[in-house]
Order: structure tokens, then sequence, then C-alpha cells
């Protein structure tokens, strides 16, 4: 295959070291060797999640995880309250559905974040306690939007429900404070922030919801965490069922690399891809879809001019430049806009070449826009010195509704630190 730069919000380009540590012979997975990575694994990802939760690790994609998440915690008939503004949150709430759960949406417009009234609004009026949890995505991946998972936190109140996270394009590339929010089921899978092949989902669970799964009646076999809960915490931690030893090989590498470069500069790198990403829209004249307020900084959906169509740019930038943008997905967003992935191992030079691939495709197919005030907009963010210290909280948007992630540093100096793994 010729060399592309992929920028789609997963899988996403795994480092060197990951790629390295995968090319390895199979271990016996019940072995001491492998037992010992799965643990140091596990206790990387808890310092990611921010929790002293377990954290059960799947053979799945992220949809697993979540499916995993509805079928351990909840029975059916249970009533549960799901934030949907975005195709993933969409495709958790019919997931529960499937097994005869009852969702109650909270809407928002696509495009628009979570509307933290209606939240409280319908918690406070279920006095009788219903709901059994709370769904809601953290990074809304179709949509671009970061949802305010600590807003959640805060509108249940005293409410008991649980609180679960689809944090799948999140964790790891932005802050999310597990136990400080009170997050009791959180899911996040191997192929996005994590620099790691698709193919583990890993989901933190508390106390709480451990208390959930014994009375919990849906049906489960090869999700049953429970299962897995016993075997981690064994002498020698492990999977019940054969891991998917390969993967797991480079997860522990990628978190390595994570833990090594450290979260807060992780954070800062998302935060700065982020604005470069929406600095080269803007100076293309284009819009994103989310305000920059609560625009997450792992993918950026930008809309296409009128009469461009998002499918017939995405394949040019491909054909002609090499590059692989995202599209948008489901029907209402497939032909109006495109999405650059741009989180886990992705370098800020590969991320302006993606840009610039943009750009031209749009000309190329008769839609000019000025590439090169798009690409200085996106550099001088490159340029920017990181804004002042910024607590592992800080990407969540505020009380007031505001990301703080998007405030505006003062010009100079320092250029960011590489993308982990170099
Ligand atoms: N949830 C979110 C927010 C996602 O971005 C994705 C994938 O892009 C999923 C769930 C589904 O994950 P997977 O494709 O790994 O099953």
């Amino acid at each position: 295959m010729p060399p592309t730069t992929l920028l789609i919000p997963g899988p996403t380009p795994l480092p060197p070291a990951v790629l390295r540590a995968m090319n390895r012979q199979m271990v016996n997975h019940r072995g001491p060797a492998f037992g010992e990575m799965v643990r140091e694994l596990l206790d990387g990802l808890k310092t990611i999640f921010d929790t002293t939760n377990d954290i059960i690790p799947l053979n799945a994609t992220g949809t697993g995880g979540l499916e995993a998440a509805i079928v351990n915690f909840l029975s059916a008939g249970d009533r549960v309250l799901s934030v949907n503004n975005g195709s993933f949150a969409e495709r958790w709430a019919a997931i529960a559905e499937q097994y005869g759960v009852r969702v109650d949406r909270v809407t928002a417009e696509w495009g628009q974040p979570t509307p933290l009234a209606g939240v409280g609004e319908r918690l406070r009026a279920d006095t009788g306690h219903e709901y059994r949890a709370v769904l809601v995505t953290q990074s809304e991946t179709s949509t671009g939007v970061l949802n305010d998972v600590r807003g959640v936190r805060q509108a249940l109140g005293g409410h008991p429900a649980l609180l679960m996270v689809d944090g799948v394009s999140s964790i790891g590339a932005i802050p999310i404070e597990t136990d400080g929010w009170g997050v009791d089921v959180a899911v996040t899978a191997s192929q996005k922030a994590l620099m790691s092949p698709p193919g583990l989902a890993f989901v933190s669970v508390s106390e709480r919801a451990w208390q959930a799964a014994e009375r919990s009646s849906l049906p489960k076999y090869y999700f049953d965490l429970r299962k897995a809960r016993a075997q981690i915490h064994g002498t020698l931690p492990g999977t019940p069922f054969t891991t998917a030893v390969s993967i797991v090989f480079g997860a522990h590498a990628a978190v390595g690399l994570i833990l090594r470069e450290g979260l807060p500069k992780v954070f800062e790198r998302h935060r700065r891809l982020g604005r470069m990403a929406r600095a080269a829209a803007r100076g293309m004249g284009l819009r994103t879809l989310p305000n920059d307020a609560y625009a997450v900084d792992t993918v950026t959906p930008i809309l296409m001019p009128d009469g461009a169509n998002a499918q017939a740019v995405s394949a040019r930038a491909r054909e002609a430049y090499d590059v692989v943008i995202g599209s948008g997905v489901t029907r209402y967003l497939k032909f109006e806009l495109i999405r650059i992935g741009h989180l886990g191992y992705t370098k800020p030079e590969w991320l302006l070449a993606g840009l610039e691939a943009l750009g031209r495709s749009l000309g190329d197919l008769g839609h000019p826009v000025d590439t090169e005030a798009g690409l200085v907009a996106a550099r001088q963010q490159l340029r920017l010195r990181p804004p002042r210290a910024r607590g592992a909280a800080s990407n969540a948007p505020n009380q007031t509704g505001r990301a703080n992630n998007d405030a505006h540093a003062s010009a100079a100096g320092a250029r960011p630190a590489s993308a982990a793994g170099d």
C-alpha cells in the first residue's frame, strides 16, 4: 500500500515502539511474564482513567465495551437516561433498547453540547429514582462535541443512578477524572488515543457498579465482567478467555509511552492539534461543526462549502495527496462534512499535510479556499506557548459551559513536544 497520512478518528497511526513491541512470537497467555504485562497495562490505564477502580480488558472494539456496560449493570425493563447529541450516543441507546432497557433521551441538535439543564430537570422529576443509569458520550466523534461529564455528575446530585461514560475517542487524549467526577463505568478502546491496533476494549467499574452487577439479569457469558474481575484479582492477573496477545503487547508499550510523556503534556499536545485544525478551517474560510467552546480536541468536523460533496473531497485527498481523512457519519452528515482525526500518535506536521490536502482538494474540485491562510493560521498555533499551568481537569467545560481548552494563548516561544514515541 502507498504511504498515506492517516487522519481519521481511529484507528490512528501506531508509534514505531508499538509496532516493534507487537513484532513478537506468541507467549503463554496464562504464563507469569504475560500476567505481569497485563498487570502493568491495567495499572497504567488506571493512571490514564484517573481511577482506583477495576479496569477490565475485553477482546472487543469500543462497541463491545459499550454493550458489556449495558448487559452487566442493567436489567430488562430498567429505565436509563441517555444524553443524545450524535450518532455514538444514539448507538449506545440503541444497544440498551436491544436488551429491553427503556431509554429516555435528552437530546440536543447534533453539534450542540449536553443540555445540562434538561438532564437536571429529568433527574429531579424522577423522584422515585427509576433511572438506573445515565449514559453520556464524552467525545461525540460524529460531531466533534465535548460533552460535559462533570456537569452531568453535578446534575445527578444525590440521584443514585450510575454514571456511565463512553470515552472511546477521549480517554488518553483529554482529561477524565473517573473517580473525581464519580464516573461508575467508563469505556474506551485500544485504537484511538491509546495508539494501538483495534481489538481491545477497556471498561472501568466502580464499587457501586459492581453492586449493580449483582442485580443485573441480562444474559451474558463472554462479556460477564465478574468473571474477568475474578481473574484480574487472581495471583496471576489474566483474562477468563484467550486474550488478543499481540494487541496487549502493543497497548502495553503504548501506555508506557503515554505515561513517560506525562498526561499533562499529552493533553496539551491534543489541545494544540485541536486548535491547529480549527484555526486552519477558519483561515480557509470554512466552518467547523461545533462552536470552539465545546469542540473536542481529538477530532474536527469541518463543514464543506455550499455545493461541495464531502465524499468527493475526501476521495480527492486520498487519491491525489495520499491523505486519508474521515467522512461524516450517518446519512445526514455524510455529504456535508469531513472529519479530521488528530488523536493518539498524530504529529503536527501530519496534520498540516492533511489540512493542506483538504484545501487543495477543495480547489481541485472547483471550490477554491485560501489554503495558505489556513496553514499560516495553523502554524501560528504551533508557535504559541501553551497556556499556563493547567490541571488534569481543565479540558472539561466549566460551569458556564465554556471549555477552558480554547483559551487563547499569548504568542511567543516554544514549539510543542512531538507526538509520543519519537
Ligand atoms: N463511541 C465513540 C465515541 C466512538 O468514537 C466510536 C468509534 O469511533 C465508538 C463508540 C465505537 O467504537 P468501535 O468502532 O471501536 O466499536
